[in-house]
């Protein structure tokens, strides 16, 4: 894919989406960074629920270290992996206050050296609390920039570095955004809504969806693997 067409792609998505951001509920860098450790391998919806309840009792390291990891997982018992996700908030909070003045921090190797949070989180964190033009892939990304010919690459590494590379410069802090946000509600993995996708004619994807519903086989033929979820979990 050449330059003129990820600009036009990226000037689309700006258009239906001026202002992207995440769906999760936050009001602070500590707030994003448990909620995000607590979306691995769940909704964002059931995050918001959770951490509404959360954040009403506990929305700093020490009131979460206040709280015990069991008073957390009273809290959280409703998100998939909710124990092990209680014990690596814990050691996350008690690391901040030790370590950080109980703040969160901006730079990627401590925040990758947090319980719980990997790359992906760093750069969630980086982008979204810190506004730094990092793109965390998660499943949506890997398959956008798989499937339109974006940034095509095997690992989420390789994405990443091919998106960073590849992004224009304007359009790079809310390329994360934008892409998630397609991949989620119409570049989606079985079935891509490609008749209503307002990028459709720039997209290089051999196998789109054709605009008679009649048509729409059950499952779509994937000319790029999905990616094991569990290994862009973190
Ligand atoms: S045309 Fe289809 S495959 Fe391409 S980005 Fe849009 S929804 Fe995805």
């Amino acid at each position: 894919m050449n330059k003129t067409k990820r600009t036009a792609i990226f000037e689309r998505l700006r258009q239906a989406n001026p202002t992207p951001t995440t769906e999760l509920r936050y009001s602070s860098a500590f707030e994003l960074l448990i909620a995000v450790i607590l979306s691995a391998q769940a909704t964002d919806k059931g995050v918001n629920k959770a951490t509404e309840r959360l954040f009403a009792v506990a929305n700093t390291p020490a009131a979460i270290l206040a709280l015990g990891e069991d008073g957390l997982k009273t809290q959280i018992r409703t998100i998939g992996l909710f124990n092990a996700k209680a014990k690596n908030i814990i050691a996350t909070c008690r690391k901040l206050v030790d370590e950080h003045g109980g703040e969160v921090p901006r730079e990627r190797a401590a925040l990758e050296a947090l319980p719980g949070v990997g790359r992906k989180t760093a750069n969630v964190v980086l982008n979204t609390a810190f506004g730094e033009p990092t793109i965390a892939v998660d499943t949506h990304i890997f398959r956008v920039a798989n499937r339109t010919g974006l940034a095509p690459g095997k690992t989420p590494l390789a994405v990443e570095q091919g998106l960073l590379r590849l992004v224009p410069a304007p359009f790079l802090q809310d390329a994360h955004h934008w892409l998630i946000l397609h991949g989620r509600y119409l570049c989606k993995a079985r079935k891509p809504n490609c008749p209503h996708c307002p990028i459709s004619d720039l997209c290089e994807y051999r196998q789109k969806t054709p605009a008679d519903p009649k048509t729409i086989p059950e499952q779509m033929p994937q000319s790029v693997p999905e990616l094991n979820k569990k290994a862009i979990d973190r």
